[in-house]
């Protein structure tokens, strides 16, 4: 899930910057977990897996080989999905509580007044992911069951895939394809499998109630953004290909994606509603 608000990109030395000034600790990197704590700083602690950097708190620590297999199952189900690695390495914060994310979130997208919603428990961007910890959801989050291990798996994927478009996109910066957030978030709603979730409103009662959109960039709004943004792209993977999915990944502007397709906005709507109407899953 990301927020509603836009989605932020910083660069890797800018995320680094940001992260030690937030926290105040000057932490080394180990491939085993170590803590290091400066007078009146939180203790963070660092694990390097592969090429993923996982930092979090000591009250986390149990359920770090969990998300660890979850980033691991979510790398293999992004990279063979497009056929390709990740093209740089990344980091997963876990944030052990609501205020130290919310805190984080603030100075990282520049908002100093930004409210997280009770849903928003993660983002991601070209340098990673970000993490509400699972063990506080009950108390500090809405509408995510820290039970639901498939659940979890598939947030985790979600941010991964923002994670891969960042990266491979020339912007770098999926704050600047807000034009084409129906593509940015339907790819990662479908890549992840979360279209198979319970926890989304039904496209196919979008389009039944003519509730569907009109406009491709009213797509990623409303009650049933994340069901029709993902199948827009389940959409375009079934009747175009795979290797067209993988070609508008660099794309940065809806009439660039709809020139590649060689469609035009009216009509690809028409034919996405008849796919949903059609579609059984
Ligand atoms: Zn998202």
């Amino acid at each position: 899930m990301s927020p509603k608000v836009k989605l932020k990109y910083f660069s890797v030395l800018a995320g680094i910057f940001l992260f030690f000034c937030f926290t105040g600790v000057s932490a080394k990197i180990h491939s085993e977990p170590r803590q290091k704590t400066l007078p009146g700083s939180v203790k963070w602690l660092v694990q390097i897996h592969g090429n993923t950097t996982l930092l979090y708190q000591l009250a986390d620590e149990s359920i770090v080989p969990g998300i660890v297999d979850y980033v691991e199952k979510s790398r293999n189900i992004i990279e063979s999905f497009f056929g390709k690695s990740f093209p740089e390495t990344f980091v997963v914060h876990i944030f052990p509580n609501r205020v130290s994310l919310s805190a984080f979130w603030r100075k990282a997208w520049k908002l100093p007044d930004f409210e997280a919603a009770c849903w928003m428990v993660g983002s991601g961007s070209s340098t990673g992911l970000t993490l509400l910890s699972p063990r506080v959801w009950r108390k500090e989050a809405c509408e995510h069951d820290p039970d639901d291990r498939q659940h979890i798996q598939r947030l985790i994927a979600h941010e991964m895939v923002h994670i891969f478009h960042a990266q491979v996109n020339p912007l770098h910066n999926l704050d600047d394809l807000e034009p084409i957030g129906w593509f940015v978030e339907g790819l990662a709603v479908y890549v992840s499998g979360q279209l198979e979730g319970a926890y989304l409103a039904d496209p196919r009662e979008a389009v039944l109630s003519g509730k569907a959109p009109t406009k491709l960039e009213n797509a990623w709004s409303g009650k049933y953004r994340y069901g029709v943004s993902g199948t827009l792209v389940k959409f375009i993977d079934k009747t175009y290909g795979r290797d067209v999915i993988k070609k508008l990944l660099v794309q940065t502007t809806e009439p660039g994606i709809l020139k590649f397709l060689g469609t035009t906005e009216k009509k690809f709507l028409r034919n996405w509603r008849e796919f949903v109407l059609n579609d059984s899953k």
